[in-house]
């Protein structure tokens, strides 16, 4: 992860878009390409969805707009030195406490609702 997030910086720095690599403009890019991502699932019934990447035409579609959701993800987590991996684990062993597995188990409830 760290390797990316390195050649991202750098890639930007090359580019000297570190100016327009605010915080602010970060997370209205990765929204934007999230928007992108929902554009692709917007209209598929649940069955396409499921079955998108067997379709060769939408596939490198998806996975070209899950790249630019990452490296967003990633510019922006940078950008605010926030060690993601560290971040995601710890939510992570948070949800564990919300949602313990005998409670939860095949229950889409909330867990102020469990
Ligand atoms: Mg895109």
């Amino acid at each position: 992860m760290q390797d990316l997030q390195n050649k991202l910086r750098e890639f930007a720095a090359r580019r000297e878009w570190e100016q327009f690599h605010t915080p602010k403009n970060l997370v209205m890019a990765l929204a934007g390409e999230v928007g992108e991502l929902i554009e692709i699932f917007q209209w598929l019934t649940p069955k396409e969805a499921i079955g998108i990447m067997s379709d060769d035409s939408r596939a490198g579609h998806v996975a070209e707009e899950l790249a630019d959701v990452f490296g967003y993800l990633l510019r922006l987590a940078d950008e605010l030195e926030v060690d993601l991996a560290q971040a995601l684990n710890h939510k992570i062993e948070m949800n564990e406490l919300k949602y313990p597995a005998d409670k939860a188990r095949g229950r889409s409830t909330k867990y102020t609702d469990l």
